[in-house]
């Protein structure tokens, strides 16, 4: 089974996504993790990136995707959870074929659902703890618009595939947890 938990920054996918790794066996492809690591690690790729990721603003797709198909060559036969991509029409089509070469598909969208003024306070938090440049307030928000302008409209598209399910995302951790394994019992 591949999954994607979609949803705005800070929605709390990456934290799922880990605890769905420990529990199911998944692999997690997170692309924001990948570009984060690019950057740490000094590469080229990652000096591409920087700019765009500290202003809020999303890579481009050929990047992003040409990421995953490495991932996915690299764990043929594993089952994923891809957390933060798709987030544009063009990627998530882009998995579709993918996936479709290897025999698989996505078999389940599941929808962390949190309102923007939850999102801020949660991510103004984050910052302070943590420090991730691109969680300051003004640079979140331009992720928060990217989101809405850009990964939003990829509803539809699974939508019409009817494998969407919606979860509480203003839950707690194990709240929304208990309820990821309702949506895929
Ligand atoms: P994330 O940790 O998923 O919020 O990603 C951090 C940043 O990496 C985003 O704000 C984008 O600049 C970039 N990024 C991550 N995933 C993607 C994606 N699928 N498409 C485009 N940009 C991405």
């Amino acid at each position: 089974m591949n999954l994607i938990l979609f949803g705005p920054p800070a929605a709390g996918k990456g934290t799922q996504a880990k605890k769905l790794v420990a529990e199911r066996g998944f692999i997690q492809l997170s692309t924001g993790d990948m570009l984060r690591a690019a950057r740490a690690s000094g590469s080229e790729l990652g000096k591409t990136v920087a700019g765009i990721m500290d202003a809020g603003g999303l890579v481009t797709d050929e990047i992003v995707i040409s990421l995953i198909s490495e991932q996915l060559e690299a764990n043929e036969g594993a089952s994923f959870i891809f957390d933060g991509f798709p987030r544009t029409v063009a990627q998530a089509e882009a998995l579709d074929k993918l996936l479709a070469a290897k025999g698989q598909q996505i078999d389940k969208v599941i929808r962390l659902v949190v309102d923007d003024k939850a999102l801020l306070a949660r991510v103004t938090i984050r910052f302070e703890e943590q420090g991730r440049a691109d969680d300051n307030p003004e640079t979140f928000s331009k992720r928060l618009d990217a989101y809405n302008s850009q990964t939003a409209p990829l509803l539809p598209y699974y939508g019409e595939k009817g494998i969407i399910s919606e979860v509480d995302g203003m839950a707690s951790i194990d709240a929304v947890a208990a309820a990821i394994d309702a949506a895929l019992a």
